[in-house]
């Protein structure tokens, strides 16, 4: 699970057959396909490369179009 600050919440996905490819690197992770994530009116697509997330215009956030650096858990 990763922390995404558009939907200030966390997403979660799994790795492995029929699920995402991980790159196991735990400090600049990259998952493979992108993760698309519905909450209701909230859109959210996003790849996560090289330890950033990378938002997708079709989100219907404020971060859509915009990459952040993947922040730290904080639950
Ligand atoms: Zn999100």
């Amino acid at each position: 699970m990763f922390f995404c600050p558009a939907c200030n919440t966390s997403h979660g996905i799994t790795l492995g057959r029929n699920g995402w490819s991980w790159n196991e690197n735990e400090d600049k992770p990259t998952f493979n396909p992108s993760l698309y994530s519905v909450a209701g009116e909230l859109k959210c697509h996003c790849f996560v490369r090289d330890g950033r997330i990378e938002y997708l215009t079709d989100s219907t956030h404020d971060l859509r179009g915009k990459s952040v650096e993947l922040p730290d858990w904080p639950f």
